[in-house]
């Protein structure tokens, strides 16, 4: 079987068993990079160099007779919006194209810590804002499933990388949906984890109150061992991270067993505007849950009806704070010709941001002014915490809830790009679950007569990674949808 082929979790074994180095691994990674990535379009910076020279210590260290973790020397690919020492973090904008961050995210920090290689920066949505990757100001990502589709977003480039086979492991971002839509439009396992799990430390900042990082993966084995080194409590540098009941133990609990486990199935995630072929395909999951010996049950969760206001009215609020800081003096880009300060900052800014990030700002900054902060942000907010009561009610009938991700498979470059609200509605079914911070994973169920992935989605209570994860191995297992690599 070709290296590029297994999953994380063989390679880690193979390179424990010392029956490949880490070196061979590395660049079986970049040769296949250099084979297929011409094709995708995934990485914006390839880090060879890098990552062999990290590949080299960890033999060093093998060879030494260090006891090493299990992510030693498998290869990692890491959304361009967390902050990498030394190495180009772009946010696929303009306006921080030359940005090379001093730090290193806490992530990073724990991935080295795990001796993981690097291989480099994934392609997204610029500022992670968008739902297909073609905001990206830097390039277009393709499905590999199908190469005029989009790979999903805004964390494309980090499901399409794993997807085509290029690595076992990467690392995206979620504020609404950025990691579970692209893992479902590409056919591989997504988590965006409990808000808190994980640090966003060094994670450039869309919507705080609503960002994660998180992993992704071809096996749920594989997702829990990227989940297992990232997750914890970061006093020093993010105070909303919290310390969780599965810190570090995710893998070494998986357990399959699906009886008694009570999974519900939203009735508004099933109606109109989802797609006959998302619909079958979950509910063909959910009959096999049931097979497996699971309660399977209607549940009503009427107020995500309202989600997609109020996330687009948070999470553009947010951003409109957050991205103040890009103003052509501090970091990247900066127009040229500009005689004062206030002459930097807006011609800076109206070339460095493209048309989806100025959208959002105007947007965040017209909720959050005088005379609309009450009719629109302060109502979202009050609106969010009915949305998580609401969840929190849910979670007392049920283990676990099973909905589509998105309601369709991937569609084609360019069929969206004109109508932004089109683009908006296709996060429908994710976004609810950012505003209730809650834990959800996605992974493939299912093709469409296009021979495009079907993902399904499970969501758990806050702090139920663990139930989600073995939720998912049990499907993993009774489908053999598990470790699917893209044909290029
Ligand atoms: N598609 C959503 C948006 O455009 C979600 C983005 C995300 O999760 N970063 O805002």
């Amino acid at each position: 079987m070709e290296l590029m082929s297994r999953t994380a979790a063989e390679l880690s074994q193979m390179l424990a068993d010392k029956e490949i180095s880490a070196v061979e691994l590395a660049q079986a990674a970049l040769d296949k990079t250099a084979a297929v990535d011409g094709k995708v379009g995934a990485y914006i910076t390839v880090a060879g160099e890098q990552a062999l020279a990290a590949a080299k210590a960890v033999d060093e260290k093998r060879a030494a007779g260090e006891q090493l973790p299990a992510l030693a020397g498998v290869p990692i690919a890491i959304k361009d919006n967390i902050c990498t020492k030394g190495l180009l973090t772009t946010c696929a904008s303009k306006i921080l194209y030359n940005f090379v961050p001093p730090y290193n995210a806490t992530v990073m920090e724990k991935l080295a810590a795990s001796s993981a290689v690097i291989t480099g920066k994934c392609n997204m949505d610029e500022f992670a804002m968008g739902s297909s990757c073609e905001n990206s100001a830097m390039k277009n990502t393709l499905n590999p499933h199908g190469l005029g589709h989009v790979p999903g977003g805004s964390s494309g480039g980090s499901a399409a990388v794993v997807a085509a086979g290029e690595v076992p492991l990467s690392l995206g971002s979620d504020t609404g949906g950025s990691i579970r839509q692209p893992a479902s439009f590409c056919g591989v396992v997504g988590l965006k984890p409990t808000y808190g799990a994980v640090s966003r430390y060094g994670l450039i900042a869309f919507a705080s109150s609503l960002d994660q990082i998180g992993p992704f993966a071809r096996t749920i084995e594989d997702a829990a061992m990227l989940m297992d080194a990232v997750t914890g409590y970061d006093p020093a540098h993010d105070s909303t991270s919290v310390q969780t009941p599965f810190e570090g133990s995710l893998r070494a609990n998986l357990n399959a067993d699906m009886k008694g486990l009570r999974i519900g199935l939203p009735k508004e995630y099933f109606g109109a505007g989802i797609s006959d072929e998302v619909r079958q395909s979950v509910l063909a999951s959910a009959e096999t849950y049931k097979a497996l010996g699971a309660e399977v049950f209607e549940i009503s969760l009427p107020l995500v009806e309202y989600a997609l206001p109020i996330y687009y009215i948070l999470s553009s609020a947010e951003a409109s704070s957050n991205l103040a800081r890009f103003d052509g003096v501090k970091y990247g880009f900066r127009a040229e010709g500009c005689d004062e300060l206030l002459d930097i900052y807006v011609k800076s800014r109206s070339q460095g941001f493209g048309h989806e990030v100025q959208r959002r700002i105007m947007l965040g900054t017209y909720v959050l002014s005088s005379g609309y902060y009450d009719a629109y942000y302060k109502k979202a907010r009050a609106a969010q915490r009915k949305i998580r009561a609401e969840f929190a009610g849910a979670f007392e009938k049920c283990d676990v809830i099973l909905t589509p991700v998105a309601p369709t498979t991937a569609y084609e470059i360019g069929s969206r790009t004109t109508n932004p609200l089109e683009m908006y509605a296709g996060d429908i079914c994710t976004v609810s679950i950012n505003i209730a911070g809650l834990p959800a994973l996605v992974q493939p169920c299912g093709f469409d007569a296009d021979k495009l992935p079907i993902g399904m989605q499970l969501i758990g209570p806050r702090f139920g990674e663990q139930k989600l994860m073995n939720a998912g191995l049990a499907f993993e297992q009774a489908s053999g949808l598990r470790n699917i690599i893209a044909p290029l």
